[in-house]
């Protein structure tokens, strides 16, 4: 694990000018429950760049959005965002068939296809994070104006009908993403056992039916056409890797422990399953179901067994905290950081444990690392609102109000943006970034601004 580089939207809002456009704000997430994992997306990253590169994309500038969602789905929404729910994941049997989904959307990508909105949706602010669990929705429960509910189904928010692209858009795609797998020297069949696996149950079913196909209106005529070509890729390419095969098997079993029911993973991974992600799914499940002492134990083995994997130590760590054992969680977390330290994700979990530590040297020490996270990752609100704490700790007042409006600003919610920043420049210096940044807040934010930017 952790072997890849871990590439996201930091890399492009770091270089990015002091103030982002207004509709940057809700740019992480497009649809009510997204999730951040810094494992997953690390995996998805690993899987997908090569391909990104195959067809001429930057892997930095795409961004691979995780769904909370059961239902199979993957889509393309503003710009480059490639959104793949849970469901998908989890239904997977091969990251052939992973990449092969995925290959698809990015023919999506670099064709132009715009989608059909029927229902215009916006919720940046609608964003978990599987490393933070119950926190993140008090957090939420906190702030009204973030508006929508974290956990929830598609269908229940109506996406079903948003997305949809046309027949001949999904042929174009499909050829696109051959092309990518060829160059890449990837199987193409994961893609035709993908579609057929969900086609018959499509077929068997009157009541399943997966927004996936929906939005990617499947045919056999479809099929067909894959198969032309895929006789002589499969002929070119490289059996998949146990590496990318075990690496798929951890998020899922991550996954499946993370979103339970607590039946489901122990039927999927009976106490008799001794492999890694069997282990992995039942202490995160033990974890869900606060049972601290098995989640320990179990995590304790895994952290033995594989040193150098910096997630299990992030599950210690958040184990611990949310036991109440801040201290010893620290210890965890700070490990997670030295064995990934790419991952912005790992350094708010620190910083959190730090900053609720009775050692105000270490709520100081929070403040660096939340820094270091936001220099990867900008437009993260957890960031954000955890930096905001730790500057209340400190009893800084006005720097606590600026991070605030950030985190106010990265969810979209604009009026509170602009009663905390306008707060912040009454006590910050205008000369210093802060107080530049805070006067750059309050004015894009300006409620007069926002009514004319609506008309
Ligand atoms: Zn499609």
């Amino acid at each position: 694990m952790g072997v890849a580089r871990y590439l996201t939207r930091a890399v492009l809002a770091a270089g990015a000018a002091l103030l982002l456009p207004l509709t940057a704000a809700a740019q992480v997430c497009d649809v009510p429950n997204c999730l951040r994992d810094a494992e997953t997306e690390q995996v998805l990253h690993e899987f997908m760049d090569p391909i990104f590169v195959a067809a001429g994309l930057k892997p930095s500038e795409v961004y691979l959005v995780l769904v909370q969602d059961p239902t199979l789905n993957a889509f393309v929404a503003n710009g480059q965002h490639i959104h793949v729910n849970t469901g998908t994941i989890i239904q997977t049997d091969t990251p052939e068939q992973l990449k092969g989904v995925l290959a698809h959307e990015t023919g999506h990508i670099t064709l132009g296809h715009a989608i059909t909105r029927d229902n215009a949706m916006r919720a940046g602010s609608g964003i978990s994070l599987i490393s933070m669990g119950l926190g993140i929705l008090a957090m939420a429960a906190g702030h009204p104006d973030a508006g929508v509910a974290l956990i929830g189904s598609s269908s229940e928010f109506g996406i079903l009908t948003i997305f949809k692209y046309t027949r001949i858009e999904e042929s174009a795609a499909d050829q696109a993403a051959l092309t990518y797998l060829d160059k890449t020297h990837q199987s193409p069949m994961g893609l035709i056992q993908f579609f057929e696996k969900f086609r018959y149950e499509e077929l068997m079913s009157e009541s399943k039916q997966d927004p996936y196909f929906v939005s990617h209106p499947i045919s056999s005529d479809r099929i067909q056409q894959i198969r032309r070509r895929a006789g002589e890729i499969e002929a070119r390419a490289q059996p998949q890797s146990e590496h990318d095969i075990h690496e798929l098997a951890l998020i899922k079993a991550k996954l499946i422990g993370y979103l339970g029911p607590p039946n489901r993973v122990f039927n999927k991974y009976p106490l008799s399953d001794t492999s890694e992600p069997a282990q992995y799914a039942r202490a995160f499940s033990a974890y869900r179901s606060t049972d601290i002492q098995t989640a320990i134990k179990d995590t304790q083995k895994l952290i033995d067994d594989h040193p150098d994997n910096p997630y299990y130590d992030e599950l210690m760590g958040q184990i611990l905290f949310e036991s109440g054992k801040i201290d010893e969680s620290i210890t965890y977390h700070r490990k997670s950081v030295e064995l990934a330290p790419d991952q912005p994700i790992l350094k708010i979990n620190l910083a959190r444990s730090l900053t609720e530590s009775k050692n105000m040297d270490n709520v100081k020490e929070a403040l660096n690392v939340l820094k270091d996270s936001i220099a990867q990752e900008r437009s993260n609100p957890f960031a954000w609102f955890s930096l905001a704490n730790a500057y209340g700790k400190l009893g800084k007042e006005p720097e606590a109000d600026l991070a605030t409006a950030e985190e106010a600003y990265y969810v979209g919610a604009m009026s509170r943006a602009h009663t905390f920043a306008t707060r912040a420049t009454m006590k910050l210096n205008p000369q210093t970034p802060e107080g530049r940044r805070a006067q750059d807040i309050a004015s894009v934010t300006d409620p007069r601004l926002q009514a004319q930017r609506g008309r």
